[in-house]
Order: C-alpha cells, then sequence, then structure tokens
C-alpha cells in the first residue's frame, strides 16, 4: 500500500500568516513498521485464539479466520489510516471497533471485507491497541485486541513573531471564551460518529494553493510559548475560494476568538473538517455541501498575520495531518 511520506515545508513562512492552533507537546520515539496480522475468528464453542505473531496461520475446527490490515502499513503520528477485516472464508456479518478513544464505522469494501477510518494521535509514541468485535455467522462474536504500532512523524520546530496580545497569556475571561469555543467545536467531532458516512475518496483539496505551513510543526510564539501546528494552512488572497472536500453538512459557522470566521463540515462517520480565518462563507448551517463546492472565502480573521486558510481535519476528537486524509483512495 501507499507508505505515505511527511514532506512539508520545514521554513517559516511568516509573511504568510498564522493559524490559530491548539497547543501539544511530544516527544516521539522512532518505531518499526508492521505487517498484517491473520486472527482466528472462534465460533461459540471453540476457545478464542488471537494470533498476533506476522503472517500467522491458524485454522481449527468450525471457526471462521479473519485477516485484519491496516494502511499504510506503518502509522504515522498524527495520520488518518484504514483497517480492513477480510474474512479467509465465509462472511463476516459485522465488525465494530476502537482505536485511540474513538469510535470505528465499518462499512462494506471489496471481496467481502469490511472497512474502517481510524486516526493516529500526534501524541501517540509506541503502539495503541485496535480493539475489534467481529461478528461471523451462528458464531458469536469474537473480541481481538491488535497492537498497531505507531511511527515516528516528522515534525518540526518553527519560531514565529505574533501580535504580542496573542503571545502573552491570555486573560481569564478571554480564556473561558477561548474554551468555550473549543469545546464546541470539538462537540461538533463527537457528534460526528452519529452522522451517517457521506463522504467517498478521492477528496478534494480544499486549495489547489502552495501550503505554507504543514500539520504538526511545533511552534514557538514570540520565545514564550510553544504549541503545535494542528492543521495545514494553505496560501490564499481575501476572498478566494475554499472547496469541499467532500460531501458533508454544514455543522458550525461562527466567529472565534482565536479561529476568526470558522465553518465546520461534518462529513459523517466520525470524520470533521474545519476552516478558520474566513472572510466570509458561502453556506449556512444545515446545508448539504457537494465535493468540490465553494464554501467559503480566504480571509485575515483571528490569529493571523496575514490572509489564508487554516485547514484542519478530525476523526471524533482527534486532529490529524489533513494530508493523510487527501491521500486516502
Ligand atoms: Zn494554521
Amino acid at each position: 500500500m501507499n507508505e505515505r511520506l511527511l514532506k512539508m515545508n520545514s521554513t517559516a513562512h511568516t509573511a504568510s500568516g498564522v493559524g490559530g492552533c491548539l497547543n501539544e507537546t511530544m516527544s516521539p520515539t522512532p518505531l518499526t513498521s508492521f505487517i498484517a496480522l491473520t486472527l482466528l475468528l472462534a465460533t461459540a464453542q471453540s476457545a478464542a485464539a488471537i494470533q498476533t505473531a506476522p503472517s500467522a496461520e491458524i485454522v481449527t475446527g468450525s471457526a471462521t479466520e479473519v485477516t485484519v490490515t491496516w494502511q499504510p502499513a506503518s502509522v504515522p503520528q498524527g495520520t488518518l489510516f484504514r483497517v480492513t477485516v477480510t474474512p479467509d472464508a465465509g462472511s463476516v456479518d459485522q465488525v465494530t471497533g476502537v482505536f485511540a478513544d474513538e469510535r470505528l464505522h465499518f462499512e462494506p469494501g471489496l471481496d467481502g471485507s469490511l472497512v474502517a477510518l481510524a486516526a493516529a494521535p500526534i501524541d501517540t509514541r509506541g503502539e495503541e491497541d485496535l480493539r475489534l468485535e467481529v461478528r461471523a455467522g451462528e458464531g458469536g462474536s469474537e473480541t481481538m485486541v491488535l497492537p498497531v504500532p505507531i511511527v515516528e512523524g516528522d515534525y518540526r520546530m518553527q519560531e514565529l513573531t505574533v501580535a504580542p496580545e496573542f503571545g502573552r497569556p491570555q486573560p481569564a475571561e478571554i480564556q473561558e471564551r477561548i474554551n468555550e469555543e473549543s469545546a464546541r467545536a470539538m462537540s461538533v467531532a463527537r457528534r460526528s460518529h452519529d452522522t451517517p458516512r457521506m463522504w467517498e475518496p478521492p477528496f478534494v483539496a480544499p486549495r489547489e494553493s502552495q501550503i505554507t505551513s504543514g500539520f504538526g510543526h511545533g511552534r514557538i510564539f514570540n520565545e514564550q510559548v510553544t504549541s503545535r501546528h494542528m492543521g495545514t494552512d494553505f496560501r490564499g488572497a481575501v476572498g478566494a475560494p475554499i472547496r469541499a472536500p467532500a460531501r458533508g453538512v454544514v455543522a458550525l459557522v461562527d466567529a472565534f476568538y482565536l479561529g476568526g470566521n470558522v465553518l465546520y463540515l461534518d462529513h459523517g462517520g466520525g470524520l470533521v473538517t474545519g476552516y478558520l480565518h474566513l472572510s466570509e462563507h458561502e453556506v449556512e448551517e444545515g446545508e448539504i455541501v457537494e465535493p468540490g463546492q465553494v464554501i467559503a472565502r480566504v480571509g485575515a480573521t483571528g490569529r493571523v498575520t496575514g490572509p489564508h486558510l487554516h485547514w484542519l481535519v478530525r476523526y471524533g476528537t482527534i486532529t490529524v495531518d489533513g494530508m493523510s486524509l487527501l491521500e486516502l483512495e
């Protein structure tokens, strides 16, 4: 499968503006990559036998064998990846699962397999358990716990200067507002798990323009505050168009303290995209948007030094690199 590399601009583009970003820190640990696992889905009578060695083969009694894979094989911190459950024989009726505390939504894929999107948080170190419950035929369900190795993302540090009022600690009432707005955006992300999936790859880039600052880079604001850039900045003049990457419903349109004019799309199945610092929006809350539709215009509202689009992608409450969304096939 396509193993992705994080290739982003490492140099500072202070003239192009700074997005409103959430704080996160991490000390990454390099890890090795991984392989597909063959697992045993036991029926009611047979014992639970879960094989965790790579490329194992197990077939006993009336058990149903399934293969669980994920792509890319090496999951970098802060990216989306795909989990596939394939029955080696027979069929699998239903798979439910959880990864990094977010629900997985399996849907039919090719060859009788079931496929779900999952997200590795940027601060995950080592591995994270993939928990699946697989139901096949009359055999009941089987619970599986598979450790997914998470590899280090290629994230760098960047030093920036912004207007002093954004560099200093916020007064309590401003901080309260920021927290409240952040909670509202996160509640959109949580609710997306209950929205039926509306998206279908491939995804459309919100802008065709240059990326001026990639996802995940550490930022030092005014030599004081360290934060992590939890989005992708696209170049654009005020008024330049921003397009929906996929079908979705407009879940939130508002003016935030840090993000300025913001718009969030709920694509369903846990997937949410956000658009910050807008000059205007072209769609209203509750409206359904189609892939490629112009939804808003680039602006310079909120915490910025110039006009640009700060684009964020979330799976549930996990903010991930939008490039990993655009690479999904
Ligand atoms: Zn940004």
